[in-house]
Order: C-alpha cells, then structure tokens, then sequence
C-alpha cells in the first residue's frame, strides 16, 4: 500500500492559552503525533514559567505573552494582547487551537477564520458573544471552526456529515454539576470551594463555576445554535450525571445516535485536529460499557439553575443579547470567585444586565465590544460594592 502521508509535513498548530487546562491537553495531545503536527505558536495570560518550561519542550517559532512580567520574559517573546492575533495569523500557523478564556479570544478567532484557518475551537465565549460575526468571518475567509467543546465534538461526530435537513434536535448532556439535587436554600450559601469542586471534569476555575450555574450548558446552547445553524427549539438539555454520553442527535425518521467515552478532554481537542478524519491513538482511555454502567439521564431542575433558562432567552433574542449575558457571567463568576457575590447572585446579576442593556447594536465588532463593556459595568455597579 502507498503510504498517502509521505512527505506531508505537520500541520502547525498555534496554542492560544497553552498554559491553561484545554492547552496543557493540547500539547499532550500534539505531543504523541509529532508525524501529523507540530506547534508552530503559544500564548499565555502570564504563567512565565510554565510557558518557558513548555518553549523549551516545543522550541515553536513564537511565543506571546498578554500581560509579562520583565524579568521572567525570555528575548524574543510578544508582550500584549495583540500577539494572540499575531499567533493565529501566521503563514506556518495551519490550526488555531483557541484555548483560552472569556471574550479575550474574538480577535484571534476572526483573524484566523479570515486568513482561511482551521480553528479548533474550546474558547466557546468567542461565538456566544459574536456568532453572527465569527461564522460570516469564516464563510468569507474560507476558514473553518471545529468545536473542541466536549458535547459539540459529540455532536459533529453524530452527524458525521449528513445534511442540516436531517437532523430533528439535538440533546446535550449536562453533568448537572456540584449542586445537583441541592435545594435552593442549599445553593445559597454554597462557598467557592463548593462550586470548584466539580464531580466529573477537571477543568479551569471559570468554567468549573459555569459548570456549577448551568450557565455553561446555556453557553453550549448558544455555541450549538451558531456551530450547527440550529433553531433553539431543535436545542435541548439533558441532565446526564456519568458524563459518559457527550451528546446525542435525533435524525428526521427518529433514529437517535449518541457518542460516548470517558470524561476526558483529550480525544475532543485530538478531533478538533483531525476531523473528519481518525488518527490511532493508543493513550486514549479504552471504553468498558459495564464499568461505566449504569448511565442514568434527569430532567433540568429549571428553578435552581436559573441560567440555563436566562441562555436560551439570550439566544432566542439574538443581537446583543448573547454578548451581555455573557460578559455579565464574566464579571459576576470573577466577582464570585473573589468573595464578593454569593452564588445565587452570578444568576440575578446576568438577568439583571439582560433586563437593562436589551436592544444593543451588535452591528460590528465594536457596537458588541460596547454592549460587552456596559454588561460588565452594570455588574460590578449593581452587584459588586
Ligand atoms: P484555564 O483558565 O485553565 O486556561 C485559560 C488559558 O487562557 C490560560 O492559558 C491563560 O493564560 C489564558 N488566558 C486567560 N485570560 C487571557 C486573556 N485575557 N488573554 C489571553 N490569554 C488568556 O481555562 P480552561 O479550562 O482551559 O478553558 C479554556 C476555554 O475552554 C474556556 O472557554 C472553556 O469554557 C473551554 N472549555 C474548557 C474545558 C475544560 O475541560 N477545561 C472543556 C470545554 C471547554
Ligand atoms: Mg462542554
């Protein structure tokens, strides 16, 4: 047989937000098939000493860091927040891998759809804030977006290539978080360390806390209607506590097909790589249906989890909507995390500022940024003394 990869050279992939948990599985991943890619970028907020431990494994062209410190900054490294578009722009850059969090990934994400790149694409804050724009970069720049979200990746794989007028609904699973089966007067006084502790997943701080709101399921919700061009009434949630199944899609003659596995992040960001094709990857954690039994599947508790319902109210009015619930959420989960709201309060602060800011532009860029930067204001005005 003819080898079909001979001579092709590694696709270069640029790890935006290398040092956080998405990135670090990413450069393990990448590391195990240095024939398909190599890393050609990394970014980081400004954990200096973990990137440089990861520039001295990789030796990547460029290296960018948002906010460095002097002294820990290795010559030749990019200071400020444009070396994320400079990373994602690069002639030997093939995949943007955008692994970091909050809206501090749009630029990057559009640079790259415009230039004709595939992203893969964890930092789902990017496409609730700016679906309409990221989507219509890609189309006119040729670029691509493969989600690395776990449900999502589930979904494209359900869908493995069939038309849009095939599919009836979509049904992502939610683990349910910390707090599932808590009361309402339980959740009131949940701590920090209660919503970190997530019984699943291992992930960064931020999205541990949405995981715990359900504001994470209604970001999926959001991320699902622009990735997969779906109606929100074709979008639904379902509590599912093993977080084996990662998502099913129910076809037009009512066949529903499901992708499963361990909750590992690792085979999503490997097909955010890969897709539509699969690579052998032996470290991938082998699947034992009766170790994994039994899976069991629950309804939204809607009352407790309010922001789930607060997502698809978002997506339902479109514009701005999605941009100031989530950049509400960003504030109120960093607000949070430092001691100054209560859990409840993460929830009231985003219907609060979904109240207040309606009706927004969300024209360009710049008109979102605004109602980005007005969501975040009313936050901390109304909630953060
Ligand atoms: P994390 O906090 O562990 O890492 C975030 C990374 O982004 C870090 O490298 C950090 O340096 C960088 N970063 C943070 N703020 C930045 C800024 N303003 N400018 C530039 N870089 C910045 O977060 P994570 O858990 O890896 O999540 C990353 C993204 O992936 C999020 O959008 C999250 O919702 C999504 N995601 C994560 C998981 C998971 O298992 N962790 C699963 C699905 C989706
Ligand atoms: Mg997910």
């Amino acid at each position: 047989m003819v080898d079909t990869r001979a001579g092709v050279r590694p696709r270069g992939v640029a790890v935006l937000g290398s040092t956080g948990s998405i990135g670090t599985t990413a450069l393990r991943v990448i590391a195990r098939h240095p024939d398909r890619f190599r890393v050609s970028a990394l970014t980081a907020f400004n954990n200096a000493p973990l990137l440089g431990d990861q520039v001295r494994e990789l030796s990547p062209a460029f290296v960018g860091i948002v906010n460095g410190n002097g002294s820990q900054i290795a010559r030749g490294w990019i200071t400020g927040a444009q070396c994320l578009v400079q990373a994602a722009e690069r002639p030997d850059t093939d995949i943007v891998l955008n692994a970091i969090v909050g809206a501090a990934g749009l630029d990057a994400t559009i640079a790259a759809l415009r230039a004709g790149k595939r992203v893969a694409l964890a930092n789902k804050e990017t496409l609730v804030l700016a679906g309409e724009l990221v989507t219509a970069a890609a189309r006119r720049g040729g670029g691509e977006i493969v989600p690395v979200d776990s449900e999502h990746s589930a979904v494209l794989q359900c869908i493995a290539g069939r038309p849009r007028g095939d599919i009836r609904r979509v049904i992502l699973t939610a683990s349910g978080g910390p707090f599932r089966g808590w009361s309402s007067d339980q959740i009131a006084t949940a701590t920090v360390d209660d919503a970190l502790r997530h019984p699943t997943w291992q992930m960064g701080r931020k999205i541990t806390v949405d995981s715990a709101t359900l504001a994470n399921k209604a970001l999926e919700v959001i991320e699902a209607h622009f990735l997969f061009e779906l109606p929100y009434d074709r979008i639904e949630v379902v509590v599912h506590p093993q977080s084996v199944v990662h998502s099913m899609v129910e076809f037009v003659d009512g066949s529903v097909i499901a992708q499963l596995g361990a909750p590992s992040m690792e085979l999503p960001v490997l097909y955010s790589l890969t897709h539509p094709d699969r690579i052998e990857d032996a470290a991938t954690p082998r699947f034992d249906p009766v170790a994994q039994s039994p899976l069991t599947f629950e309804p939204v508790a809607d009352d407790e989890f309010p922001a789930l319902r607060l997502g698809f109210r978002a997506g339902r009015s479109g514009g701005s909507a999605p941009a100031v619930f989530n950049a509400a959420n960003e504030e109120a989960v960093g607000l949070f995390l430092a001691g100054k709201l209560r859990f409840p309060e993460i929830a009231e602060a985003i219907e609060s500022a979904m109240d207040e800011l309606a009706g927004m532009s969300s024209a360009t860029r710049d008109d979102l940024l605004l109602a980005d930067s007005k969501a975040r204001a009313h936050v901390v005005q109304r909630f953060g003394g």
